[in-house]
């Protein structure tokens, strides 16, 4: 349970846009960033994903960097991450999964995003933990520094030069250095760093009355104080997967299968040294949760540590029931073992019922989370997690999550029963 001390740090945190800092004693764990601090801390605390189970209990103090906008969260927390490393943001997120905003030398550098940094020459600023909310992030900025995105331009205007995101065919070199130069800054959180250097440029050339060009650093001035205090770059996490077709579609193809995809099942089995075992099944319908549908199950063998058993046993039990509809996908926890007792039971429910088409439609997955892998049934091939297509990979963590949670709380629920009684 919570000490008095966290609950107390908690519920006093801002209910605004910044960082937060899980501490273990002197040393940060975990660095996130959120739209509402407050809110985003007690998720990890009161509604933990596994990957929060690993390093939750070790913290012993929160810190928080309160920002004025989503933007400079953003940029806060690659300064923080890449300054700190902390231990536990790393455990699922490998350089493939982070983001870094490359910057290369020479006469007409470009700024692009990538996961890779390759380059010795090219400048790699991040990581960045949202890739979705950097180039969001990057739009904005184009705007008040316009940057190439890639080394030749045509010798008339492109698409990006009218859209003014693009210096030109023929811009001032120096002058577009010096404006990189100003994008690499902001992105490395040095905000007013760049802001007193554009003071300082509109007063001398205000000085010399060159009025016109004063007046355009002023614009500038404003224009970057407007993204970085208002523009909402982070994605509110509950809309990750709302274009279910093309994760459909992509999942289809991973599984090798025709059949349309559109509800999913995930087990997990909580058991304390196999004392009151018991096991989740949620449901996702079209990529989301659909909780009236989720089951519980009191693992009914005695004194029987034994997942493998445990996983039969609820597997047995659930496809006995045609009438909750089947799934077209199953996914347990655990690696090539459970993947064969979970092929074997299905098995043996469709040789039960053998004119079923629902039940012959179903494919069953494993997650391997200590090899970070995906096991699917008729592949040899083991998936390694970080090559899963983000939609698949995000649908993944996010059943597995689901899952655990709710098996937990059950769990808890029926521990606080036994101890009443
Ligand atoms: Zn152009």
């Amino acid at each position: 349970m919570l000490n008095s001390k966290l609950k107390n740090i908690i519920e006093n945190l801002p209910k605004t846009a910044g960082v937060y800092l899980f501490w273990d004693n002197k040393e940060p764990i975990y660095i996130g960033k959120a739209i509402n601090i407050k809110d985003r801390v007690k998720n990890h605390f009161f509604q933990p994903t596994y990957k929060d189970d690993l390093y939750i209990k070790k913290v012993s103090k929160i810190g928080f960097i309160e920002t004025r906008s989503e933007i400079e969260a953003l940029i806060l927390e690659a300064s923080l991450i890449k300054k700190h490393q902390p231990k536990f943001n790393s455990v699922w997120r490998d350089d493939k999964n982070y983001f870094y905003v490359a910057i290369t030398q020479g006469e007409r550098p470009i700024a692009f995003v990538t996961h890779q940094k390759k380059d010795t020459k090219t400048q790699y600023i991040g990581p960045f933990t949202e890739g979705n909310a950097l180039k969001k992030t990057l739009k904005f900025l184009r705007k008040i520094f316009p940057f190439y995105t890639t080394t030749k331009h045509p010798k008339n205007n492109c698409t990006w030069c009218h859209l003014e995101l693009c210096p030109g065919p023929n811009p001032d070199l120096q002058e577009y250095k010096k404006n990189i130069k100003k994008l690499t800054l902001i992105l490395q959180g040095k905000r007013k760093t760049v802001l007193y250097a554009l003071k300082k440029e509109m007063a001398d050339v205000s000085g010399q009355n060159k009025f016109e060009e004063a007046m355009q650093i002023r614009d500038k001035i404003s224009a970057l104080e407007q993204v970085m205090s208002h523009a909402n770059v982070i994605e509110n996490k509950k809309h990750q997967y709302d274009n279910w077709e093309t994760t459909q579609r992509i999942l289809q193809e991973i599984l090798q299968t025709k059949n349309p995809i559109s509800k999913i099942e995930c087990y997990d089995i909580s058991n304390i040294q196999g004392t009151l075992a018991v096991a989740s099944m949620v449901v996702f319908l079209n990529g989301k949760p659909d909780k009236n549908q989720y089951k519980k199950f009191r693992i009914k063998m005695e004194n029987k540590p034994n997942d493998i058993a445990m996983l039969s046993e609820v597997l047995v039990r659930r496809l006995a029931h045609p009438e909750w509809g089947y799934p077209q996908v199953m996914l347990i926890d655990g690696g090539i073992a459970q993947l064969n007792i979970g092929i074997k039971t299905l098995r043996q429910a469709q040789g039960k019922a053998k004119n079923d088409p629902e039940l012959k439609k179903i494919k069953i997955i494993s997650i391997a989370k200590g090899k970070r892998e995906i096991l699917i049934e008729g592949q040899k091939q083991h998936i390694p997690l970080k090559s899963l297509p983000r939609e698949i990979y995000n649908l993944i963590v996010h059943l597995d999550d689901e899952a655990h949670r709710f098996a937990i709380t059950y769990h808890k629920k029926l521990r606080k029963k036994t101890l009443l009684t």
